[in-house]
């Protein structure tokens, strides 16, 4: 055993560059009632930065050490929301270089306190930008790293050290730590380096045995989707209705995956919740959305198959959003609280049957506005592309009011005259939460379900039946 080895199994480090990986293996024991296979969740969250990405971290500011691109007193650029700048700053932090990170303008507070905390600079771009385009955060940090002297842009959507990383790291510890036992892999697809290095380390070892299966959210180009949005951050491949060429990341080799199965954000997110509450492993969403995968996998396999699924962070950073009831309920995903009063559904019948409210497309004039407006005095504006000759709507942008319109100069694009967004509601949520967060807007709302616009209602039969509701408890008290 080297000195570095022996102290690797000691669990004694010279820096925090070292204690990077090794991370544990456990077993599901309880979402897997009725599998035969074993499956074995790999925790990367106990990395130091708190992810799988402080190894692509590791391997890309090592590699440009080596290379000479980063020297003593250099500068670390990247351009991320994510766990990726985390990592970066906190190996930049323990080396002495500075660091810049560009995140777009939507990026929580907590995780630019985050970067903040180990000495990032944080540059705030706008988000919802075409790759293409100069103000993208790719661009941005691009920019800055040919203006500032000795800086270096790690890029990790195109950098050969971020799947190189896991082929060096996850890869053999997967292998040893199941004694060449593994007979399938599964991880989500982000940049693509963990699936990439990962698989092909694990394909090459065991001859080709090893299946590599990928997890994607289900409107994901990877997987075949249309590429609009979804709610499960860091995985899959967004399509953006103005980009001009879609480009995949060089750090992704889809020749090494077998298959890509889709999951919807509702099934990510219930895996989610089973897990922290059935297995006690607090998960990220990209996790929920692996688990999800490796189950349906194992479902079909026999008790000498091992499935490896990598969750590549915790629960914790997404307390506010996928483990709060509030969040959840605004966009109609089932709340992990039980609830027994009224909800937004039980006005719509089934929600999956609902009828979607028409929209106006934001590339239309204002002529054509009113024409798609017709009788009704308010319609959602959304911004669209075609895929197969199917409108695919990519985000909600705002409103056409026909008041408003009825000034406005016909050959005007609408997005000019556009009216404030129409509250959401979700179908999950109590109806009296749902109508106290209305206030006092007036006219219609659009409610979420599972993530999706699927129907307008006006305010008034919300109203009515929350009037309704309270109603019944007065006459159930005077009877009793
Ligand atoms: N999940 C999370 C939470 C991540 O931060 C990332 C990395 N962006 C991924 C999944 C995807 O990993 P990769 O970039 O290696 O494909």
């Amino acid at each position: 055993m080297t000195d570095i080895e022996a102290r690797t199994v000691a669990g004694v480090f010279d820096s925090v560059v070292e204690a990077i990986g090794n991370t544990p293996l456990v077993r599901l024991n309880r979402l897997t009632a009725g599998i035969a296979a074993t499956v074995y969740v790999k925790l990367e969250y106990l990395n130091p930065g708190a992810s799988v990405k402080d190894r692509a971290a590791r391997a890309m500011l090592l590699a440009a050490e080596v290379s000479g691109e980063l020297a003593p007193g250099g500068t670390v650029i990247e351009a991320t929301s994510g766990n990726t700048g985390v990592g970066l700053a906190a190996i930049a932090a323990a080396k002495g270089y500075r660091t810049i990170v560009v995140v777009p303008d939507k990026v929580s507070a907590e995780k630019i306190a985050l970067l903040r905390a180990h000495g990032a600079e944080v540059h705030v771009t706008p988000g919802g930008r075409p790759v293409d385009h100069p103000e993208h955060l790719r661009s941005v940090a691009l920019r800055l790293a040919a203006e500032i002297p000795g800086a270096w842009f790690a890029g990790q959507y195109d950098n050969p050290a971020n799947p190189a990383a896991h082929r060096a790291t996850t890869g053999p510890e997967i292998w040893a730590q199941t004694g060449g036992g593994v007979t399938h892999f599964v991880a989500g697809v982000g940049t693509g380096g963990t699936i990439t290095g990962t698989g092909e380390f694990l394909k090459e070892v065991s001859g080709g045995a090893v299946q590599v299966i990928g997890a994607d959210p289900d409107s994901s180009v990877y997987g075949g989707g249309d590429g609009r949005a979804w709610y499960i951050e860091s995985v899959g491949h967004y399509l953006h209705p103005e980009t001009a060429e879609d480009l995949w990341p060089e750090s992704y080799h889809p020749a090494v995956v077998d298959r890509l199965e889709r999951v919807p954000d509702v099934t990510s997110l219930t895996t989610l919740h089973r897990l922290a509450r059935e297995e006690g492993l607090l998960l990220g969403g990209s996790s929920g959305t692996a688990v999800a995968v490796a189950l349906r996998v194992a479902r079909e396999l026999s008790v000498e198959d091992v499935v490896v699924v990598l969750a590549p962070d915790s629960g914790r950073s997404y307390l506010s959003k996928y483990f709060d009831d509030e969040w959840l309920g605004r966009l109609g995903f089932p709340l992990l609280s039980a609830v027994t009063e009224p909800i937004v559904a039980d006005l719509l019948g089934d929600p999956e049957q609902a009828q979607r409210p028409r929209v106006v497309p934001s590339g239309v004039t204002v002529d054509v506005a009113r024409e798609l407006l017709g009788d009704a005095p308010v319609l959602p504006v959304v911004l669209q592309r075609v895929a197969g000759g199917v409108p695919v709507v990519a985000e909600l942008l705002g409103t056409v009011v026909a008041e408003t319109l009825a000034a406005a100069p016909g050959a005007d694009l609408v997005t000019q005259h556009l009216g404030p967004p129409l509250p959401v509601i979700g179908t999950t949520e109590p109806l009296a939460r749902a109508v106290a967060r209305l206030g006092d807007h007036r006219g219609p709302v659009l409610v979420a379900h599972h993530g999706r616009a699927v129907a307008l209602i006006q305010d008034d039969r919300l109203r009515a039946a929350v009037a309704a509701a309270n109603g019944s408890t007065v006459h159930a008290e005077v009877a009793g």
